[in-house]
């Protein structure tokens, strides 16, 4: 692709899209991004791009977006071609567009020694850009192959492989034991990060390529896995990994100590307008978030929102160095550490403490205090938490709603009731190089596979399963291979 913007970088700083006002955001449920990009900032940020002849950026990208083609269409004002070469590569732009974390950014050249083009930026503007042109449309196949697949689970791996088998001509129908489509996308992230109604309208597109949904349908429970092995032509078990790790010390069970995920959850109905079988309000209370991540970020925000009197998060572990360490160079993900948008908004940090206790003071059932021991942590060779020296064992934390976010072990392989499937060490569902599980015609993608990650992940995942099924119904197939089966990307 020719070049007309070799200087773009020197001309114009980074500027990406930008958040709303903390202030301003917390009293809404609105998308804490800006709503709106001027077309001519973005063709300045595509400007930016060096067209490096190796693109880190794409190998930083777990879908191998073809990040310096389009930077350059949207420089040269060529949207339209942008929004093809994006949708080459990735299903649902704006599901990454909006919630991605970016690892291709670091990886961007520019990252060396100057601000990482703004990728993550562009990738929502083509994908806006797309859907208010009225270019992205229902593309049902032209010929059906005659084989019917059964997708389980209608969270992105679920959807990225339910939209690649029926460009591929098969008949394709989305079993989802919850009430609405998307896993995660629907119940988990909150409705400020990701607009329900972006979800919706994806959806409503997929039906119209022709794909059947039933939802409010569990395998396992309101179909037997067996049932679907017999009616169809090939299974994929795209089921997520939401099993919450067990987190038992004294005090679990005392009102007021919650799942994060149920505290999320309950939000989304909300919002939603659909019923919530038991409220969780963090309004006028002191929020302990136990659990460092994304998900606890997404808590400590949705605590905001609902008027919480003070939001902690808590971390078991140290911060990160602010700047990447030897071992941890350029381009790989930087591991420093970063500050959340949730925190911007409010709240403390606390690091190196570990949950000892749930307290009732005054023994009313609920919850009051949380008792934490202070401690430094010994490591391993390979970085993991070997031993601990306990600094103060009374660290106490006024507590009048606590939320566990903690982590993921895996999915939930009981209720699907088949004695072959069984998970690894790491809660991963195990499968072959083609993503086959030891059933034969039964394949695993997203979460359930490859553990609790990204949004990213899981749409490669779901692509590269539905070129695995194609391949096992068909012997062949047309459609894509994602940068992942290829090789391996460089982390995030
Ligand atoms: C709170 C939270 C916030 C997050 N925020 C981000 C973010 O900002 N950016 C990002 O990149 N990633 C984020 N993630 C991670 C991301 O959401 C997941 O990695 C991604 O959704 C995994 O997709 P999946 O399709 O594999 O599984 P899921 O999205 O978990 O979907 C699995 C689906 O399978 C259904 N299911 C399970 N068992 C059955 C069954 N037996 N029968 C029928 N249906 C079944 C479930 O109901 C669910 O709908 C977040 C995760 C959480 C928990
Ligand atoms: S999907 Fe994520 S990693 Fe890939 S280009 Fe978009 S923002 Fe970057």
């Amino acid at each position: 692709m020719s070049e007309n913007h070799p200087n773009g970088f020197l001309k114009y700083r980074r500027s990406p899209i930008g958040y709303r006002d903390p202030a301003i955001r917390t009293a809404d449920y609105l998308p804490v991004y800006d709503a709106d990009w001027a077309p001519q900032r973005m063709r300045e940020q595509g400007g930016r791009c060096m067209d490096c002849g190796v693109p880190t950026c794409t190998a930083g990208c777990p879908i191998g977006n073809l990040i310096p083609d389009w930077n350059d269409l949207v420089h040269r004002g060529r949207w339209r071609e942008a929004l093809e070469r994006l949708q080459a590569t990735n299903n649902f732009p704006e599901f990454t567009g909006y919630t991605c974390p970016a690892p291709c950014e670091p990886a961007c050249v520019l990252a060396t020694n100057d601000e990482a083009v703004t990728i993550k930026s562009l990738e929502r503007a083509i994908v806006d850009m797309g859907w208010r042109q009225g270019w992205i449309v229902p593309k049902p196949p032209i010929a059906r192959s005659g084989k019917a697949v059964a997708v389980v689970g209608s969270g992105p791996a679920g959807l990225a492989c339910a939209q690649q088998l029926n460009r591929a001509g098969h008949r394709v129908t989305v079993f989802e034991r919850d009430d609405v489509i998307g896993g995660l996308m629907a119940y988990g992230i909150p409705d400020f990060k990701f607009a329900k109604t972006q979800l919706a309208r994806r959806v409503d597109l997929l039906g119209r390529e022709g794909i059947e949904f039933r939802t409010g349908c569990e395998v396992g429970g309101d179909v037997p896995l067996a049932s679907l092995r017999a009616g169809f032509d090939a299974v994929c078990l795209a089921i997520g990994a939401q099993t919450p790790r067990d987190f038992d010390v004294p005090g679990r069970r005392l009102a007021g100590v919650h799942e994060a995920m149920d505290y999320l959850r309950c939000e989304n109905r909300r919002q939603a307008g659909r019923p919530v079988a038991q409220a969780i309000d963090a309004g006028g209370r002191d929020v302990i978030v136990l659990g460092g991540g994304d998900t606890g970020a997404d808590c400590v925000a949705t605590a905001h929102r609902q008027h919480a009197a003070s939001v902690t998060q808590v971390a078991i572990d140290a911060p990160r160095p602010l700047a990447r360490a030897d071992d941890n160079p350029w381009p790989w993900w930087p591991k420093t550490q970063q500050s959340s948008y949730a925190l911007d908004e409010g709240g403390q940090a606390e690091f190196n403490l570990h949950c000892a206790a749930f307290i009732d003071g005054d023994a009313d059932g609920r919850v009051d205090e949380v008792r934490f021991e202070r401690v430094r942590w010994q490591h391993d060779a390979t970085g993991r938490r070997s031993g601990k020296t306990v600094i103060d064992d009374d660290v106490r934390l006024p507590a009048g709603l606590v939320l566990i976010a903690t982590g993921f072990t895996g999915p939930r392989l009981d209720r699907l009731a088949c004695a072959e499937l069984v998970a690894d060490a790491g809660g991963r569902l195990p499968s072959d190089d083609a993503m086959m599980t030891s059933l034969p015609g039964v394949f695993v993608a997203g979460d359930a596979r490859r553990g609790a990650s990204l949004v990213v992940w899981a749409i490669g995942e779901g692509r590269d399963c539905a070129r695995a099924i194609d391949r096992y119904l068909s012997g062949d197939s047309a459609l894509p291979a994602s940068l992942r089966s290829a090789g391996r990307p460089l982390g995030g």
